[in-house]
């Protein structure tokens, strides 16, 4: 990218990163320069509003200070390793840190839908080793900074050319397990890149304490927990983590949350053949979700590598959401996007492929 290739003039001195910086932080770089104020304005519109590539693009500023500021800044220093498109439109890439650490991110596009969602990364790999999840099998690697998740969505628009309208952090990582980092972000989607706190998205596999911070801290984006079994025994089998935050405690503690907030809460309900599909799941499912303020997301298991699992089929997908909503939640099944390059969920493993 142009922006990697910039500001090398400036000897040992690190390149400052615009990326991710506040108006704050650009009027320190604006000061030091002895620009005016309004400069940093410009830059940072440049930078979440126009998505440019490089200070050359920033042409509101003199031909002078672009010079100035290569000297001692870049637009970004990630790098995407590859990219794919599904034929459903869907892209994926592969992102490359300075530390050379890679993750996935994905943008989703629906037909007739102006909405245009990024799938984010909060971790490299993830500790919680869900059975079922290609991330998981790499083990816990690092906590991405705020700065190198919402570069993910930067390098998506500056990639593209297009405005980023919802963010879910469904990609690789548990943000619950990187929750300051994951909030900060959150606030600099909110504030720099207008996107409204209903447009965000955070997906968890149930770690209590964060959903007591989120709760305490009154979160107005949509909190996804992912559930995938209708009792202790089956969710253990998929998820360790059943073992530390078991589904009585989970539940009191989402009952505190919707609380609260007064939000709604999303309950993401992966389907398995044979194993958690059945018409005594639904009913144990049914039970334990009657009294919670929430919508359920179906999700048909996406075959990822060695394991048994299977998705089911058509018809026992459309006869688990026909039951369900029958209790009276509204439920969705989700639509399979980008399966054809594993852009699919769980399918990000982040792993370079030669
Ligand atoms: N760690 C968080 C967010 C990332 S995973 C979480 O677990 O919620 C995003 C979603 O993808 C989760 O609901 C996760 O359970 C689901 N997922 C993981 N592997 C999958 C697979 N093979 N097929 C379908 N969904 C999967
Ligand atoms: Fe981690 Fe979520 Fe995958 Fe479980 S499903 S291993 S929590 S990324």
């Amino acid at each position: 990218m142009a922006g990697c290739q910039e500001g090398r003039k400036a000897g040992n001195n690190p390149m400052i990163v615009l990326s991710g910086l506040d108006l704050h932080e650009i009027e320190k770089i604006t000061d030091e320069l002895k620009a005016s104020k309004f400069r940093a304005r410009q830059i940072h519109n440049w930078i979440y509003l126009k998505s440019v590539k490089s200070i050359d693009e920033m042409t509101d500023l003199s031909v002078k200070f672009r010079e100035q500021l290569k000297d001692v800044a870049a637009v970004t220093d990630t790098k995407i390793k590859v990219k794919q498109e599904s034929a459903d439109g869907t892209l994926k890439y592969l992102l490359e840190y300075p530390d050379g650490e890679c993750v996935e991110t994905v943008l989703m596009r629906f037909d007739n839908r102006a909405n245009l969602t990024a799938c984010v990364s909060s971790q490299v790999g993830c500790a919680v080793n869900c059975s079922f999840c290609a991330t998981g099998k790499r083990g816990f690697i690092r906590n991405l900074t705020y700065k190198e998740i919402i570069e993910q969505v930067l390098t998506i628009q500056r990639d593209t050319g297009l405005k980023v309208t919802n963010v879910v952090f469904m990609g690789q990582g548990e943000p619950l397990l990187n929750l300051d980092n994951v909030l900060k972000a959150m606030e600099i989607f909110n504030e720099n890149f207008q996107i409204g706190a209903r447009r965000l998205t955070v997906s968890t596999s149930g770690i209590i304490p964060g959903i007591e911070r989120l709760a305490e801290l009154d979160m107005q984006s949509t909190l996804a927990i992912s559930l995938h079994a209708p009792n202790h025994e089956v969710r253990r089998k998929l998820m360790k983590i059943e073992d530390k935050y078991s589904m009585p405690e989970l539940k009191k503690a989402l009952k505190t949350y919707i609380e609260k907030t007064g939000r709604r809460i999303t309950i993401e309900y992966l389907l398995i053949k044979d194993l958690n599909d059945t018409l005594g799941s639904v009913k144990e499912l049914v039970s334990y979700l009657h009294d919670l303020k929430c919508n359920v997301n179906l999700i048909p298991y996406n075959p990822t590598e060695k394991n048994d699992y299977q998705k089911p089929s058509n018809n026992s997908i459309m006869r688990f959401k026909s039951l369900l909503e029958q209790s009276g939640k509204k439920v969705t099944v989700r639509l399979e996007r980008g399966a054809d390059i594993d852009a699919a969920c769980g399918q990000l493993s982040g792993k370079v492929k030669n």
